[in-house]
This record gives structure tokens, C-alpha cells and sequence, in this order.
């Protein structure tokens, strides 16, 4: 009872001295970790609201508590924006998680034992596509198509080969470390010719779809699985979208399928993440994500370190750092130590095990949303670059260390005092 009205500082100075921690890191390193972002003050208060303390069981209007009638409204907001800022008939927002939303919208419309054909994880892929010991790979009978060894594009031919052979009852079209647009209207006819479902998974290109970056999956997929969190600089959760024909198959397969009550705090912080994408500022944001994505590849080839498939449509991309005789687990660590966060991943066709892996994945997201603009960009590259020629170097990583921490500190970390 005592606790019920003091501050986190007060009552668990342990926890919040970690929390005080972890916002200086963020302050103070360079973030290109592609699947992460920064969100807005508005929506850091929406997840820090009263809304935890909420149960909302059910759909707005259709609850199974009393004392829904505010959340209702927000969770329709979400509901509302997402539908508008996609162009899609149904969605469904309580998701708590990507991998919760492609379980949900996967068993909606599929049986456990069925086959499903997606891209495999060593090359680009996502464990929720099929891996063996995630749910995916225990529950549906897996195949994979892959990228061309030498372009490291998607051959649509390849896809259309594999799926005649398989017969998957879906396909899923979707990608963690793929730094190509999709051509999802291929990917329909794909399915369409073997009678499969297709299920587009853009939970990293969410927000350059949702402002018209890069082609959109909507009026290709049966169903569009995403998360909020990414592009979409929304808080960490899923989302489902599909057309009238599914969306009461999805709705009953989130709940009572899958999830108990709805996180309405974050559903909440989703409703102004999508008011906020909906504005011309997120769709000059998301340019400047592609935009600066694309200089950094431009620099690291410069500097001996090529993007696979030769640079990205996106906001990521894959460097193969195999090429300058490093482990993609050397660079990650050699990073680590001078505050510019990556992580370590496959590349195509790649000769070490996922836990060295020969390759780093790139985004740039997060310091986008700092304001880092092209030249900034471009140093960034550069320091990349220096590091990883000289990993071993105590002298470069200080250098680096303090040209990092300079100019983070130049942009501000949304939602976070200054120091
Ligand atoms: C990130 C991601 C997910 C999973 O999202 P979580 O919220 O981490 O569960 C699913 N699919 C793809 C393609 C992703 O990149």
C-alpha cells in the first residue's frame, strides 16, 4: 500500500538506475540495429499509462469486463488509423507481438500439418516462416525457396519452381535481413497458381509501405501480418490486416485462439504511432530512412564492404564483412566496444555457422528518427568502415569511441530528458 503513490527512484532504485543506464546508451551510441527504433514522447506515455491496469477480453463493443468504454475508443482509434494508414478493410491491433500476430493469422486460415514455402532464415528469412524448433517448424510442414547465390535477389521463377514442387497450402513472403521491396503481386500469382494462401509478413517495411516508399502488399496477400515496432516507430507489438472475407477468422483466431486479454497501454501507444504515420512528416521520415540507407551502402562499398545484392530499396542491408576476412560475431563485438550497435547475421550462401555468421545487418531507422541526415550518414559508414579494418586497434576504437559519442550527443533521444 505505502508504495502505491512514490516514484520508481524511490521504491526500486535498482530498476530505475538501470533504466537511467539504458538511456544513456541509447543517448550516446549510434543505433543500426535495423529492426529498432525510437518512439515518441506520445507514445512512451500512452505505454506508460492506467491503461495496464485494464482487462478488455474481447472486441470494442463486444467485451467480456465491464468498464471498457474508454479503452474501446482507443482501441477503435488504432483500429481506425491502421486501416487508413494501410488502405485495408479489417485489422485487428491486439497482437502482442510479431510472432504472436503470424501464429495468429497462420492458424485462422491453415491446418497444423500443413505445408507452408517461405524464404529460408540463412537467407533472409524469419523463424516464424518455418524453422524447425520454432512453433512454425513444429507445427507446419516447412519448405524453403531461397535468393540467387550470386545477385542475392528473390528469383521469382525459383519461387514459382519450388511452390509447383511443394504444393504449400501457404506461402509466406516476408523478411528480416532482405534488403529488396517485394514484388507481392508475383507472389500472388504464385500463389494463386498452386492454390495457396499467401501471407505477407512486413513487419521491417511496415512504415515505408504504410507511407508509399515501397510497393504494398494490401490487395496482394490474404493476409498481412507486421509488427508496430520497426519502421513503423510505433510501440513493440503486432498487428494483423486483411480483407471482410477473413477478418472474423482472424479476430476469433487472436482471441479466444491464442491471446487472453489485450495489452490496451499498448494499444493505445499503437493508436498514436499510426496517428503519427498518418501526418507528411512520417512519410519525409521514411524517404530519409531509404534515403539514408542508401549512402551508407554506397560508403561501405567505397570502403571494400559490399551490400549483398549490391545496396538495399529499403531501410536495411546486409554487409558482407566476410569479404575483408571477418566474422559477422567479430564486427558485431568490434562495434559493441565503440557504442555503434549491429548485429551479426548470415549472408547468402554463407560458409560459417549463424553464431559467427559472415555478415552484419544495417539499418537506418533509429537514427533517422534522431534527425541524422545523409553526411551524417556518411560518417557513420566511415566509422563503421575504420573499425572494422582495424578491429584488434585499442587506438582506433578510442578515437572511434569518441567520434560516436560526439555525434550522438548532437541529436536528441525522443522521449528522453536531455543530459
Ligand atoms: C521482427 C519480425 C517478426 C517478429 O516480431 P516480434 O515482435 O519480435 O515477435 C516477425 N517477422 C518478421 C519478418 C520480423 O522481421
Amino acid at each position: 500500500m505505502v508504495v502505491a503513490h512514490q516514484t520508481l527512484a524511490s521504491v526500486d532504485p535498482a530498476i530505475a538506475a538501470i533504466l537511467e543506464r539504458e538511456a544513456q546508451r541509447q543517448r550516446l551510441g549510434i543505433e543500426l540495429i535495423a529492426s529498432e527504433n525510437f518512439v515518441s514522447q506520445a507514445v512512451l506515455e500512452a505505454v506508460g499509462s492506467v491503461l495496464t491496469n485494464k482487462y478488455a477480453e474481447g472486441l470494442p463493443g463486444k467485451r467480456y469486463y465491464g468498464g471498457c468504454e474508454f479503452v474501446d475508443e482507443a482501441e477503435n482509434l488504432a483500429r481506425d488509423r491502421a486501416k487508413e494508414l494501410f488502405g485495408v478493410e479489417h485489422v485487428n491491433v491486439q497482437p502482442h507481438s510479431g510472432a504472436s500476430a503470424n501464429l495468429e493469422a497462420y492458424l485462422a486460415l491453415i491446418e497444423p500439418g500443413d505445408k507452408i514455402l517461405g524464404l529460408s532464415l540463412s537467407e533472409g528469412g524469419h523463424l516464424t516462416h518455418g524453422l524447425k524448433v520454432n512453433f512454425s517448424g513444429r507445427l507446419f510442414d516447412a519448405h524453403f525457396f531461397g535468393v540467387n547465390l550470386e545477385t542475392g535477389f528473390i528469383e521469382y521463377d525459383e519461387v514459382l519452381a519450388k511452390a509447383k514442387e511443394v504444393r504449400p497450402r501457404a506461402i509466406i513472403a516476408g523478411a528480416s535481413a532482405y534488403s529488396r521491396a517485394f514484388d507481392y503481386k508475383r507472389f500472388r500469382e504464385i500463389a494463386d497458381e498452386v492454390g495457396a494462401y499467401l501471407f505477407a509478413d512486413i513487419a521491417h517495411p511496415a512504415g515505408l509501405i504504410a507511407t508509399g516508399q515501397i510497393p504494398t502488399s494490401i490487395g496482394h496477400a490474404h493476409v498481412t501480418t507486421t509488427t508496430t515496432h520497426k519502421t513503423l516507430r510505433g510501440p513493440r507489438g503486432g498487428m494483423i490486416m486483411t480483407s471482410e472475407e477473413f477478418g472474423k477468422a482472424i479476430d476469433k483466431s487472436v482471441f479466444p485462439g491464442f491471446q487472453g486479454g489485450p495489452l490496451m497501454h499498448v494499444i493505445a501507444g499503437k493508436a498514436v504511432a499510426f496517428g503519427e504515420a498518418l501526418t507528411p512528416e512520417f512519410t519525409d521520415y521514411s524517404k530519409a530512412v531509404i534515403a539514408n540507407a542508401k549512402r551508407m551502402a554506397e560508403v561501405f562499398a567505397e570502403e571494400g564492404l559490399p551490400a549483398i545484392s549490391g545496396g538495399t530499396d529499403t531501410h536495411l542491408m546486409l554487409i558482407d564483412v566476410g569479404a575483408i576476412g571477418l566474422s559477422g560475431k567479430q564486427a558485431e563485438t568490434a562495434l559493441d566496444a565503440v557504442g555503434i550497435t549491429v548485429n551479426k547475421n548470415t549472408i547468402p550462401g554463407d560458409q560459417r555457422p549463424p553464431t559467427q555468421a559472415s555478415g552484419i545487418r544495417v539499418g537506418s531507422p533509429a537514427i533517422t528518427t534522431r534527425g541524422f541526415g545523409l553526411a551524417d550518414c556518411e560518417q557513420v559508414a566511415r566509422l563503421v568502415s575504420a573499425v572494422l579494418r582495424q578491429p584488434d586497434d585499442p587506438a582506433v576504437a578510442t578515437t572511434v569511441r569518441g567520434q560516436v559519442e560526439e555525434l550522438a550527443s548532437r541529436f536528441p533521444l525522443p522521449g528522453v530528458t536531455p543530459v
